[in-house]
């Protein structure tokens, strides 16, 4: 079968390689549809997981059961399923602590284009089939729902992390599809106020339609001074970082108050170092609390949001602004990822209607 991989650090391209062999509790899935990810161009072109030699990139999409292991009992060949970008092993003693994304070892369920072989193939094998795949529910579209793979999840998890509540002013920093979902996840946490940062006109405007109430640029001056100029010098309850870089926290810290917090889910490509600003963290007792997670993924959180899809309480079709026919386009569509024209939130490759 033919598969996109990452050849080494740098370089991509096509390769042929064998039908991945579907032990009992696994399941082959051919794709349906398939989205390119901000990680894989972290992943190929900084370094940033490590050298990878021929690994299938991919983690974002849909697909059709094409085989299950003998003791894989929820799915059948046929089946049209939603993919968790994280596929934790659901039987680890992380995931019985509550960390399933952290199964094997730290962002250990993190498989796909990471430590096995991703979605861009003609056949994909899935870990912990009934743990990890969702049914994909009748009537979604599956390019809509293949948003859910990760976008979704990863978007929310900022709001998670940093503990969104009723009333919260929150700053969302980076709108890409990340923060996208993290400013239309802060809404349905009950933000009062979301400050999105970021200068792509489309996704400016996206960011308004799910919710945001200032938009700021990161480009007209420190983004911490913009925000406590609005908020007349209080500065916010949460701060979600889905872009930026490593300077990017000290920013956060300083538009923080005191009991606030930090939801990073941004994937920090380069550096050794994260720098902490003292003073403005209470001298190390300012009750600024700084968390960063790798979203969970799996079969319940996938279904949790198709639900939010299936009601219309979410409509991720925003975020699609350029869309692929044939398995063929998927180099095309992952180097517009990694090119980011102005006009781009996320693209899709259609493998088969
Ligand atoms: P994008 O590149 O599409 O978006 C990045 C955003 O950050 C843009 O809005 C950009 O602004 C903004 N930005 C860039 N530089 C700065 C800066 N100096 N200060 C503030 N904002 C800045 O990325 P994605 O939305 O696709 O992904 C976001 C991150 O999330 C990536 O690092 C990705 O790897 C990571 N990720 C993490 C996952 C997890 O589980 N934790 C899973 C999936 C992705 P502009 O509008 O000007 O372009
Ligand atoms: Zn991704």
């Amino acid at each position: 079968m033919k598969a996109f991989v990452m050849k080494k650090i740098g370089e991509v391209g096509w390769v042929e390689k064998p039908v991945p062999e579907c032990g009992p509790l696994d399941a082959l899935v051919k794709p349906i549809a398939l989205a390119p990810c901000t990680s894989d161009v972290h992943t190929v072109w900084e370094g940033a997981v490590g050298e990878r030699t021929n690994l299938t990139l991919g983690h974002e999409g849909v697909g059709q059961v094409y085989e299950v292991g003998s003791l894989v009992k929820d799915f059948k060949p046929g089946d049209k399923v939603i993919i968790p970008a994280i596929t934790p092993d659901w039987n680890s003693l992380a995931a019985q602590a509550g960390y399933s994304m952290h199964s094997g070892g730290i962002l250990g369920g993190w498989k796909f284009s990471n430590v096995a072989d991703g979605l861009f193939g003609e056949i994909a094998l899935v870990n912990d089939a009934d743990g990890n795949l969702a049914p994909l529910p009748e009537g979604l579209d599956p390019a809509d729902a293949a948003m859910l793979s990760d976008m979704v999840p990863t978007g929310f998890h900022a709001s998670e992390l940093a503990g969104v509540q009723y009333g919260d002013k929150v700053v969302v920093i980076g709108i890409g599809p990340v923060g996208l979902m993290g400013v239309a996840g802060a809404v349905l946490k009950g933000a009062s106020h979301v400050y999105a940062v970021g200068t792509r006109p489309n996704c400016i405007k996206v960011a308004r339609e799910y919710g945001a109430t200032d938009i700021i640029s990161y480009k007209e001056g420190p983004i911490d001074e913009q925000i406590l100029a609005k908020t007349g010098g209080e500065g916010v309850d949460r701060v979600l970082i889905a872009g930026g870089n490593n300077d990017t926290f000290a920013e956060a810290v300083r538009m923080l108050r005191p009991g606030g917090a930090i939801g990073n889910v941004n994937y920090l490509g380069e550096g050794e170092f994260i720098r902490i600003p003292r003073v403005d963290w209470g001298v190390g007792m300012g009750h600024k609390t700084i968390a960063g997670g790798l979203m969970p993924g799996g079969r319940l959180r996938m279904q949790k949001l198709a639900s939010l899809l299936e009601t219309g309480r979410l409509d991720t079709s925003k975020l699609i602004t350029h869309r692929f026919e044939g398995f063929d386009k998927i180099e095309e569509a992952l180097m517009l990822m990694k090119d980011k024209p102005r006009d781009l939130i996320k693209p899709i490759v259609m493998v088969e209607s």
